[in-house]
């Protein structure tokens, strides 16, 4: 496997090419804003080494990728409250996977919220300044 895929709009966003709000990077994920938020706080959380699926990725990018989803559900916890969060990673189109470089979603959720991530999501563009605002509070947060 290729550190990055042609066209990967993700790798694009990892080599610094593609604008994204970053929350947290080390040498082997970032974590940065669903450009179209299901909820607030929609937070992605991607290795820098492309990889399509949890069938592709490398253990170890695994593991540190949970151990970073404790610490920004952590964040996400402290800074906007909500009741739960939902974690999610989609594998195939079947499965609704829409952006086929590995990823886990982090997506606030509060009772009698409309979300419904796997048929709806990735569909409304965030605001962007409130994108930069909520990615500020949350990395302060960390
Ligand atoms: P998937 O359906 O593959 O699990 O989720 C892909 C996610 O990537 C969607 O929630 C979608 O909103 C998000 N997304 C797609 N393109 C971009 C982009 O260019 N920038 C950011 N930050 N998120 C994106
Ligand atoms: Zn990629």
């Amino acid at each position: 496997m290729a550190d990055r895929a042609a066209d990967c709009i993700f790798c694009a966003i990892v080599a610094g090419e593609a604008e994204a709000q970053k929350v947290y990077e080390d040498e082997r994920l970032v974590v940065f804003m669903d450009a179209f938020p299901v909820a607030e706080g929609h937070l992605l959380l991607v290795p820098k080494r492309h990889s399509k699926d949890l069938f592709e990725t490398e253990v170890e990018d695994l593991r540190a990728l949970i151990a970073v989803s404790k610490d920004m559900a952590e964040a996400i916890r402290s800074e906007l409250a909500p009741e739960g969060i939902f974690v999610c990673q989609l594998n195939g189109a079947a499965a609704g996977q829409t952006v086929f470089h590995y990823h886990m979603h982090l997506i606030p959720r509060n009772p009698g919220d409309r979300v419904r991530p796997g048929s709806q999501h990735g569909r409304i563009r965030g605001d962007p300044a409130a994108l930069v605002r909520v990615a500020a509070r949350l990395a302060a947060a960390l």
